[in-house]
């Protein structure tokens, strides 16, 4: 199987997932993961017209940007505060934002560098040690907080299921965050504005869209045929 195989692949299980829960394809954007594949790699998935990537290392994310042009690039991963100057203006949306640290750190390099960024809250919602994330009970503090920023945008959440989930307990933690996301949605912010919802990898981004994602982040499932 092609890359391009796998993505079609990809493609008609989130068109499946949608039938089966009332939603539309066109609201779920699928990001391909390229993190540890090559650009001849990624260069076969830009041509099958996907040019959002996710990265989850800033060091890798930096090599590819300047090896092919007409990216977007998502980071993904945990994002370091002494990371943040090499990336903040060659990103178009940043997934992993975990405190209120971080969110004011990349505000004042963003504002250094005359750009505005876009971010995501990554939550925590298994409440599972390992895992980055901010408890959901940080969520509300943040978004005051990032109403007074001026170069950083609050756009949507993110979460990750703990890996040792079964479908039940992986359904439960996202449609929790989908449930938080329409609740803030309903709220008015300076600043904040819940577009994305991204949830979802290889092993779950079905249920992902079942759960109510539009940004489902799939990387073995791409470049890897099953
Ligand atoms: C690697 C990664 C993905 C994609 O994982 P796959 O299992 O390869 O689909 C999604 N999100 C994050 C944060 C990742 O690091």
């Amino acid at each position: 199987m092609s890359i391009a195989d796998n993505l079609a692949r990809v493609q008609e299980n989130i068109a499946r997932a949608c039938a089966r829960s009332g939603r539309s394809v066109d609201d779920i954007t699928l990001l391909p993961v390229t993190k540890t594949r090559s650009v001849e790699e990624i260069r076969e998935v830009m041509a099958a017209g996907y040019t959002a990537l996710g990265e989850n290392r800033v060091q890798e994310l930096m090599e590819k940007y300047d090896a092919l042009a007409g990216a977007q690039w998502h980071l993904i991963g945990h994002l370091q505060t002494n990371k943040i100057k090499y990336i903040v203006d060659k990103v178009s949306l940043i997934h992993s934002v975990d405190s209120l640290h971080l969110a004011e750190q990349i505000n004042a390099e963003a504002a250094k560098r005359g750009v505005s960024a876009n971010v995501l809250l990554e939550v925590n919602i298994s409440g599972e040690e390992s895992k980055y994330g901010m408890q959901a009970g940080d969520i509300d503090r943040i978004l005051d907080a990032a109403e007074e920023f001026s170069n950083l945008k609050v756009k949507g959440l993110m979460t990750m299921a703990p890996i040792w989930a079964n479908e039940y307990e992986i359904r439960t933690v996202f449609s929790k965050l989908y449930q938080i996301y329409i609740d803030i949605s309903t709220k008015k912010y300076n600043n904040s504005n819940m577009e994305y919802l991204s949830m979802g990898m290889s092993n779950d981004y079905e249920i992902a869209a079942e759960e109510g994602a539009n940004v489902l982040r799939v990387g073995r499932a791409v470049f890897a045929a099953e």
